[in-house]
């Protein structure tokens, strides 16, 4: 089947008097009346479930349809897109090393490199991954990639099939952050990603109303991740499972019209009152289009960025004159929302170093949603003349 298909149908095989819908089993823990039985489920030799941080249906199901979509062996759900990060580090570098990660990431992902692995003895190299000479040279070290598809906020896009050959001749992982971009965007496994994570807080769930994380990739890999989460107790419950899952059929139809509105959205914005500049992979002004337009034949999903003319000011008047778009520090729902990556995503950031990213005063990142791009224009258009 198409991707399309499998968003809709990935994870279950229906049978006579199967519920179209999945059941939610919310049980934290199942009974059982035989000893043996109960050591065979948790010893793995025989299916069934026994408590509720270790496995359950939903959980398992979200993990089945997303390794399916991303093309991996196996996944495992989280309880946010920072558990599945986290996971997916130490299952990839359980040991100190040096990590290659990102230049311009997202700025809750610097802080845990920082503020919890620096500290834990592991080296931090960040690199512009666009500048594919700076990658091979920092590579000679490195123990573990980390890259984001579509880099946030600026939304730019490393080539990522290079990256995957040199780092496969090298032997080192690479670990994928593909929240913006989405396996029907873009699927870093067929380009020599080892290891796969999202925050499915945003288009996975899609309807801003979960916070989840999932990790996919071999099933060696995914049976660490997997035991590290149950240890460590970051599984995903039940019902957010179930969302995710509910979210996630409706992706295809979801992510076609997020790509058509946020490219529409950023060419109409290039001529707007008191906007520098607008970022998206699909502009030709993209540092990023060529490798875009190669490696995103579909579009390239909801995320763009613009700088404004007149810094924080500015940003303020602009929601304050907004009908349509609200100001939301996340992503990848329905509505569309922007953000002040100065005092969300990128608040853990000093200002010269946000400055050294590009990441400025007037810098606001835009989630374009699916309503008719005509209102979504008009909206930005109304709020940015004054
Ligand atoms: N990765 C990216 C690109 C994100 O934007 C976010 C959250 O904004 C995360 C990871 C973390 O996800 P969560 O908030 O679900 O923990």
């Amino acid at each position: 089947m198409k991707p399309a298909s499998r968003a809709v149908h990935a994870g279950r095989e229906l049978s006579a008097r199967s519920p179209l819908a999945p059941d939610l089993s919310p049980a934290s823990v199942h009974v059982y009346t035989d000893l043996d039985d109960y050591e065979a489920v948790v010893r793995g030799e025989r299916e069934g479930y026994y408590y509720g941080r270790n496995s359950n249906q939903n959980r398992e199901l979200l993990e089945r349809a997303v390794a399916d979509l991303e093309g991996a062996e196996a996944g495992v759900a989280t309880a946010s897109g920072m558990a599945a990060l986290h996971a997916a580090i130490l299952a990839l570098a359980p040991r100190p090393t040096t990590i290659v990660a990102t230049r311009e990431l997202y700025g809750g992902t610097a802080a845990l490199l920082r503020q919890d692995l620096e500290s834990a003895g592991y080296e931090i190299v960040f690199v512009d991954l666009l500048d594919l000479d700076a990658v091979r040279q920092a590579m000679a070290s490195a123990g573990l990639v980390l890259a984001e598809t579509i880099t946030n906020p600026l939304c730019r896009m490393p080539d990522l099939t290079a990256l995957g050959t040199l780092a496969r001749e090298r032997d080192v992982p690479v670990l994928v952050d593909n929240t913006f971009a989405t396996p029907l965007v873009f699927r870093p496994l067929e380009h020599g990603a080892h290891v796969v994570m999202h925050s499915a807080t945003k288009y996975l769930g899609g309807h801003s109303d979960i916070v989840a994380g999932i990790v996919v990739g071999d099933a060696g890999t995914m049976a660490a991740v997997r035991a590290r989460s149950a240890r460590t107790g970051t599984p995903l419950g039940p019902f957010d499972a179930w969302l995710a899952v509910r979210g996630l059929r409706t992706l295809d139809v979801r992510i076609r019209r997020h790509s058509e509105n946020s490219l529409a959205l950023a060419q109409a914005m290039q001529g707007m009152r008191g906007v520098a500049r607008v970022h998206h992979p699909l502009l030709e002004s993209s540092p990023s289009y060529d490798v875009a337009r190669r490696l995103l034949p579909s579009g390239a999903g909801g995320m763009m960025a613009f700088d404004l003319e007149g810094g924080r000011q500015a940003v303020q008047t602009m929601l304050d004159r907004f009908r349509l778009v609200r100001f939301a520090a996340s992503l990848g729902g329905v509505e569309t929302t922007v953000s002040y990556p100065e005092i969300t995503s990128h608040r853990s950031m000093s200002a010269a170093e946000r400055a050294a990213l590009g990441v400025g005063p007037g810098t606001v990142r835009v989630s374009v949603g699916i309503e008719d791009a005509s209102d979504i224009v008009d909206d930005f258009a109304q709020a940015l003349d004054w």
